[in-house]
C-alpha cells in the first residue's frame, strides 16, 4: 500500500495512507460520502486536498455518471494525470446503485477524424454481478 504513494512520488503521510486504505477496502467506486464516513477523524479541507492530489497524480480517477455525484476509484499503477490506461467500463447498478470499474477483454477503439482522443470512457448501467447472484 505504501508503495503506491511512493510510486507516485507522494510523501507517505498517515492520512494519505488512511484514505488509500479506504479505497482498497472497496471493490467498487466510492463517493466522497463513503470516504468521509469511513474516516474516523478528518479535516474536510485536508481530505479534499488529498483527493485532488490523488487525482492529479493518477492514483485514482473520477467517475461522473450523468446527474450523480462523483465516484472515485483506484487507478492502475501506470496511470498519470493526463493519461489513463483504463480498459474498463464504468457500470452503475440500478438495484444497489454501486458504481464499479469492470475490466473488458476487448475495449473498443474509436477514431475521430481531426481529433486526438486522450481518454475514452464507457458508461453502462444495469444489474451488477452480486445483485444478479442474489436473486
Ligand atoms: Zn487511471
Ligand atoms: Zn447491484
Ligand atoms: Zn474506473
Amino acid at each position: 500500500m505504501t508503495n503506491l504513494l511512493k510510486d507516485k512520488k507522494l510523501s507517505e503521510t498517515p492520512f494519505r495512507k488512511e484514505v488509500l486504505a479506504i479505497f482498497k477496502n472497496y471493490k467498487t467506486a466510492i463517493p466522497m460520502a463513503v470516504i468521509e464516513r469511513d474516516l474516523k477523524d478528518y479535516n474536510r479541507i485536508t481530505l479534499y486536498r488529498t483527493i485532488k492530489i490523488f487525482l492529479e497524480k493518477g492514483l485514482i480517477h473520477e467517475i461522473s455518471m450523468t446527474g450523480e455525484s462523483a465516484n472515485y476509484a483506484l487507478c492502475l499503477s501506470d496511470c498519470s494525470a493526463t493519461v489513463h490506461h483504463h480498459q474498463h467500463v464504468h457500470f452503475k447498478c440500478t438495484q444497489c446503485e454501486m458504481v464499479s470499474c469492470v475490466e473488458v477483454t476487448a475495449f473498443p477503439s474509436l477514431q475521430l477524424p481531426d481529433y486526438k482522443i486522450e481518454q475514452l470512457e464507457i458508461q453502462a448501467s444495469g444489474i451488477c454481478k452480486s445483485c444478479l447472484q442474489g436473486e
